[in-house]
């Protein structure tokens, strides 16, 4: 059995992304002292420029350490470090003990629409020979149903594409379609945090609360 480590970052941990208003060396500083805090490479570190879409790249270690357009990274190589980085889309994270495969899955709004988790199963499955009944995958801290407020015309449209109980008046359940989705598949092991990054306080960034915040991240790693 393969050992896997993952954690979801805090605000106390800073803001881990490079593409938000803050200074590269803060970073870069956030950035070293989760890798002293949680004993990975920081060389290892692989993270993406991520676009909102559905593409899923399998990585090894000699990908370039920042993925361009990009939204899920797989992964089967030992101490290479997979970083999401949020603040109220789903850091969604996959491992598969037996074989040893991991990834790392930036699923908001559009790539849950574009079905990002079911790609990424999908990849584990044909690429790795993971079986459905050892992925287990975890959703963690994000905007939740009780605030994810979206315009009439869109909680119409996810209504008609995943169904009506995903939505409630213009309130959209996210994570709910993710699982739903995951369980077609026959995926069954699946954690969902319930913690909302917009109305639990103030341990996770969150871009609905404030724009100009930063990301806090989720990281997996096989060791
Ligand atoms: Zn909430």
């Amino acid at each position: 059995m393969n050992k896997i480590f993952y954690t979801f970052t805090t605000n106390s941990d800073g803001n881990l992304a490079y593409h938000v208003a803050d200074l590269k060396e803060n970073v870069d500083k956030n950035r070293e002292k989760l890798a002293l805090k949680y004993d990975f490479d920081i060389e290892n570190l692989f993270y993406m420029n991520q676009v909102h879409g559905n593409n899923v790249e399998i990585i090894t270690r000699e990908s370039p350490r920042l993925i361009d357009n990009c939204d899920g990274i797989i992964t089967n190589e030992k101490n290479l470090t997979l970083m999401v980085m949020v603040a109220d889309c789903i850091p969604t994270l996959f491992f598969d003990k037996n074989k040893g495969v991991i990834a790392a899955v930036h699923a908001g709004r559009n790539s849950t629409f574009q079905k990002i988790v079911e790609i990424t199963a999908k990849k584990m499955i044909n690429e790795f020979n993971c079986e459905v009944k050892d992925i287990e995958v975890i959703l963690g801290p994000s905007i939740q149903k009780c605030c994810y407020e979206v315009n009439e015309e869109l909680a119409q449209i996810v209504k008609k594409s995943f169904g009506e109980e995903f939505v409630n008046g213009r309130f959209i359940d996210l994570q709910g379609i993710n699982k739903m989705l995951l369980e077609k598949l026959g995926i069954l092991n699946i954690t969902i945090s319930n913690t909302c990054t917009k109305c639990s306080g103030e341990e996770y960034y969150s871009y609905r609360v404030y724009k100009k915040c930063g990301r806090f991240s989720a990281l997996i790693t096989i060791k």
